[in-house]
């Protein structure tokens, strides 16, 4: 009766994670589909703890350390992610990684050192164990290197950034072999395992110390995707054919979403881990090349434009993210629509510095999600566009992505912002993007640089706007 049960509970947090991950590829059922997959995990635990309850190893003492286990995990879990804002959020999603690493982790560790207490005996038991204890390893290690250096405490030592460190991960990938085919060759023999955990451990480090900081979300997805083989394996561990399954969907779908990633930055997986055309450094705010013939204006005329504008396209980008602007933003369309102009938002996949940044972003400040439009949608509707208000965006609007084939940003897909009438580039200087290359639009006849903070920016525009009297019905 009690497998039954089981069995009826785990299908349903099956496919409840199933329509939970389907529903968060759209931003409207997002967080809808967020609770539906929290609910997918409650209903896993709750089958898992039935099943196991008639045992006689469930004493008093194994529920004590369950609840408190839970109840510890449960309130630290709850209280961070009230407290983390959302441009912390890569940290945070690294920092969760890492503990579903370590988790995978100690469950083989827990298997390899008492194999019969946990009925993982076998050929089958000793390989997931061994997958499970290197990818759990590297998972964990990687992840907390991640989130410290998207923190910035912790930065890439020169030697790390030098050849070297091929050699270096070399050798230990080699001793984690080593380690495996010990454990497998005598599973006894404690030392193949600790060779194992110690080699992978160092292994995740020296692979994810040398990247630069702005790759970090896209090795940040891929280490999620490595924390579902991990976990899939400590299914196969344990024997939970629900954790193998939700494993599986974890490990696949943080694999959609790295390639997802590389291809909406136009660079490959292999560039990204062992170091591409597009290096972090830019992100100071250097490079950029010479620019000649620059048009800026002033907020005044950037106001009057608008006034007269019919459709107007804002394009949100990663200064808008560090100047926290988006409520002003708000505040300055809200005003457009309040005098008839139609206003929509065009999302470029990678604008910002992680996956639905923007939308995040835009979602903070209520605005209405059909007025969202993705890259492939809005594209065509540039050339019916009066005004485009590009906000600390770069690369995401450089046309050199379509015409250069020489642009280290060949490739990538962009907004064509330059076929609107007229186009407004907000940031502070000259300085280049993520890219680190120049961009061609912002000499282009109908682009203006309104240059400044988009905060500070946004907010004197919100004023003459009301001084032109709109806003006013
Ligand atoms: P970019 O990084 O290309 O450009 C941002 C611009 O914002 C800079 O040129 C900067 O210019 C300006 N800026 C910075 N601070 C402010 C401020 N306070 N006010 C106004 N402007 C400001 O951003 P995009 O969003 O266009 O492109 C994202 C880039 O990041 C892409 O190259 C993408 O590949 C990469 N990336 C994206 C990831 C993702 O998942 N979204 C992951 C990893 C990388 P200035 O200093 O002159 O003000």
């Amino acid at each position: 009766m009690s497998d039954l049960l089981k069995y009826s509970i785990e299908l349903v947090a099956v496919l409840l994670l199933a329509l939970g991950i389907k529903g968060l590829s759209k931003v409207r059922s997002a967080r809808g589909a967020n609770q539906v997959a929290a609910i997918a995990m409650a209903l896993a635990v709750l089958g898992l703890l039935i099943s196991y309850a008639g045992e006689p190893s469930f004493n008093a003492q194994a529920w004590t350390w369950i609840i408190g286990g839970t109840a510890v995990g449960g309130v630290l879990g709850a209280v961070m992610a009230q407290r983390v804002p959302m441009t912390s959020m890569p940290e945070t999603v690294a920092l969760f990684n890492g503990c579903g690493g370590m988790s995978s982790l100690l469950v083989a560790l827990a298997a390899a050192l008492y194999p019969a207490a946990l009925d993982a005996t076998g050929p089958v038991a000793l390989v997931s164990i061994v997958v499970s204890v290197f990818v759990g390893s590297i998972t964990f290690t990687g992840s907390i290197v991640a989130m410290a250096k998207l923190q910035g405490w912790l930065s890439t030592p020169p030697w790390m950034q030098s050849k070297l460190r091929h050699v270096f991960n070399i050798a230990l990938a080699v001793a984690a072999l080593v380690g495996a085919v010990e454990m497998i060759r005598n599973a006894d023999s404690g030392t193949g395992l600790w060779l194992l955990i110690v080699s992978s451990s160092l292994l995740g480090i020296g692979v994810t110390l040398p990247i630069g900081g702005a790759d970090m979300p896209v090795v940040i997805s891929l280490l999620n995707s490595y924390s579902g083989v991990a976990a899939a394996a400590a299914g196969f561990v344990v024997g939970s054919q629900l954790l193998i399954v939700a494993g599986a969907m974890v490990g696949a779908a943080g694999l959609i979403l790295t390639q997802v990633m590389c291809n909406g930055m136009n660079r490959s997986l292999v560039s990204v881990l062992f170091g591409g055309a597009l290096g972090a450094g830019s992100v100071a705010g250097g490079g950029g090349g010479e620019y000649t013939n620059i048009t800026s204006c002033s907020v005044e005329e950037c106001a009057l434009t608008l006034e007269a504008a019919e459709r107007v396209v804002i394009v949100p980008g990663y200064g808008l993210a560090v100047a926290q602007a988006q409520h002003t933003l708000r505040e300055v369309t809200r005003v457009l629509e309040s005098a008839g102009i139609d206003v929509a938002y065009a999302i470029h996949p990678v604008a910002g510095r992680m996956p639905g940044h923007m939308n995040v972003l835009l979602a903070e400040a209520d605005v209405p999600y059909e007025q969202l439009k993705e890259m492939d949608q809005i594209n065509p509707e540039f050339p019916a566009a009066d005004v485009v208000l590009v906000l600390g965006a770069n690369d995401v609007v450089n046309p050199q992505a379509k015409s250069d084939p020489d642009s280290p940003l060949y490739g990538m897909p962009v907004l064509d912002v330059q076929e609107a009438r007229t186009v407004f580039v907000v940031k502070r200087g000259m300085s280049a993007g993520y890219s680190g290359i120049k961009n061609d639009l912002f000499e282009l006849v109908n682009t203006s640089m309104l240059f400044g903070d988009a905060k500070k920016v946004l907010g004197d525009l919100l004023v003459e706007l009301k001084d032109l009297g709109l806003g006013k019905k």
